[in-house]
């Protein structure tokens, strides 16, 4: 049989149902489609657009190696896809599931196009451990609740073991699109130069990097990992969210894994956790991106926005070391840790009092693993309008949250060379140490806002908001 396989976020050979279905049943031609056309479909940002041009690069070198080819494709996917199977003569169009609102109405329309047409069309669950509407709860609703949602997730069946990559493939090629003229490479200015040497995109660096992490840093992360300093994360998010690596393979090699403490083990699960529900509540809430989970917050009093305070949050000069150290790694770098990307969310939305959504579309434009699912949820559960969200009245300290978790400063230093020649407790919060700047005048900037005011406008904006008026 002639099979159409249309990869979406799944670039990958191994653990790829739809591609092992599509190889056991005879011929394949591989497409990949951008598609910025059909309605809803949020347009990749620009760091996520160099993520998939390096991952498209390498997934076709990949797919060479194994016999097949990647045709690159431009446009609606309801025109682009129909017409390329029948410019090839498939029988078959295979796909690996997709979970966001408008993502799934394409592929429910395209499958009964297909259908309709006399084609085989079939989609496989390869990038979540849990399908969003098998998680229930008692009552038959969706979980709102991380905990007992993760609990549920534990007691269900245990997830299936990765699907073998095929041997070799017999790929059918197609005319596609040439890579760079889809222009996805940031140029003047290239922003993205110092990503290369940070970020491997495409499978065996997705690959590379699960087994380093494996091997090092998963052995203290329970205890490490909310220390930006360190390497103790695994930093797989962009492999994950491009689908170079699942969660059913990340689930297999733990268990491979007899090294690591149950501890870390059961954090890291969790954490992987974390992700599956952020796609459960995208799945039942479609507009997470745009509407509060929580009505009630609609009416809150956002400040009008301040285009100079929002520049100076993304550009990383408010005057607070860790907020300004996170702001420029996600520039320098594509990516943020996490408890800074909690500390530098709380300041946006709490000391300054900006809308979330300002936040979450500079996050979706500046992250390599911009999600459609965790973005929106994790900035809504910081600013206290999401489902499971940090209470409103909890802000992060950005001076505490910096002395505790990067202590000596190191995290600091990395990223505001300003600041690197001061000592450790006074780096923290310059300011306060006039001796210290006299000896060495800073180019940085004074506090954009005080923290115990700009702490308590936050709270009071909440009180009106909590009653009514
Ligand atoms: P690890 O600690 O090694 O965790 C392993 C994996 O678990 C991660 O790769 C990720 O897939 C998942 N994970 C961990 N924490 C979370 C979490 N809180 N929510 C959902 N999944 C999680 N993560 C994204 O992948 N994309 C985003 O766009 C994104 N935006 C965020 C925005 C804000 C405001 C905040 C506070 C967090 C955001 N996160 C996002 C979650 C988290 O910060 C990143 O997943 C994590 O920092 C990635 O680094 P890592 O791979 O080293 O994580």
């Amino acid at each position: 049989m002639k099979t159409l396989l249309w990869l979406r976020d799944d670039l990958r050979l191994q653990d790829n149902p739809a591609l092992a279905a599509a190889a056991a049943a005879g011929e394949i031609a591989v497409v990949y489609l951008l598609d910025e056309e059909s309605p809803g479909i949020r347009p990749l940002g620009g760091a996520a657009r160099w993520w998939l041009h390096h991952s498209l690069e390498s997934l076709a070198t990949t797919l060479a190696e194994a016999g097949g080819s990647l045709i690159l494709r431009r446009g609606r996917a309801a025109e682009a896809i129909p017409g390329l199977a029948r410019e090839i003569g498939a029988e078959a169009v295979f796909w690996n599931r997709r979970y966001g609102g408008a993502e799934r109405q394409v592929d429910a329309q395209l499958k009964s196009a297909l259908r309709t047409a006399g084609l085989q069309v079939a989609s496989f669950q390869a990038n979540l451990l849990f399908e969003p509407w098998t998680m229930q709860t008692g009552t038959g609703g969706h979980y709102k609740v991380f905990t007992p949602f993760w609990r549920a997730c534990r007691e269900a069946a245990e997830p299936r073991p990765p699907v073998a990559e095929p041997g070799r493939i017999r790929g059918i090629s197609a005319a596609g699109d040439e890579l760079a003229a889809w222009q996805l490479l940031p140029r003047n200015p290239d922003w993205a130069s110092e990503f290369s040497g940070i970020w491997t995109p495409g499978e065996p660096g997705a690959q590379r990097r699960l087994a380093e992490f494996l091997d090092r840093n998963a052995q203290a992360y329970a205890v490490g990992r909310d220390e930006p300093g360190l390497e103790a994360t695994s930093r797989l998010s962009p492999h994950l969210r491009f689908g170079e690596l699942s969660p059913f393979q990340i689930w297999s090699a733990l268990q491979g894994s007899p090294g690591i403490a149950a501890e870390d083990e059961r954090t890291f699960r969790s954490e992987v956790g974390w992700r599956e529900f952020c796609w459960h509540l995208l799945y039942h809430h479609p507009d997470l991106a745009d509407r509060n989970y929580r009505s009630d917050f609609d009416a809150f009093a956002w400040q009008p926005a301040s285009d100079a305070e929002l520049a100076a949050w993304q550009q990383g000069n408010t005057g607070y070391p860790l907020v300004d150290a996170g702001m420029r790694q996600l520039w320098q770098t594509g990516w943020m840790h996490n408890r800074v990307r909690m500390v530098v969310a709380s300041f946006l939305v709490k000391n300054l009092l900006i809308d979330w959504r300002a936040g979450e579309q500079w996050f979706w434009d500046t992250l390599v693993d911009a999600d459609a699912a965790s973005n929106p949820a994790n900035w809504q559960w910081v600013a206290g309008s999401g489902a499971d969200a940090a209470p409103y009245f909890r802000v992060f300290n950005p001076v505490t949250q910096s002395k505790k978790f990067d202590a000596d400063g190191k995290y600091l230093r990395s990223f505001l060379p300003e600041l690197a020649g001061l000592p450790a407790p006074v780096i923290h919060e310059p300011w306060k140490h006039p001796t210290a700047l006299d000896e060495m005048p800073l180019d940085y900037p004074e506090p954009l806002v005080e923290l115990g005011p700009s702490r308590q406008r936050a709270l009071d904006a909440y009180a009106r908001l909590r009653d009514g008026n």
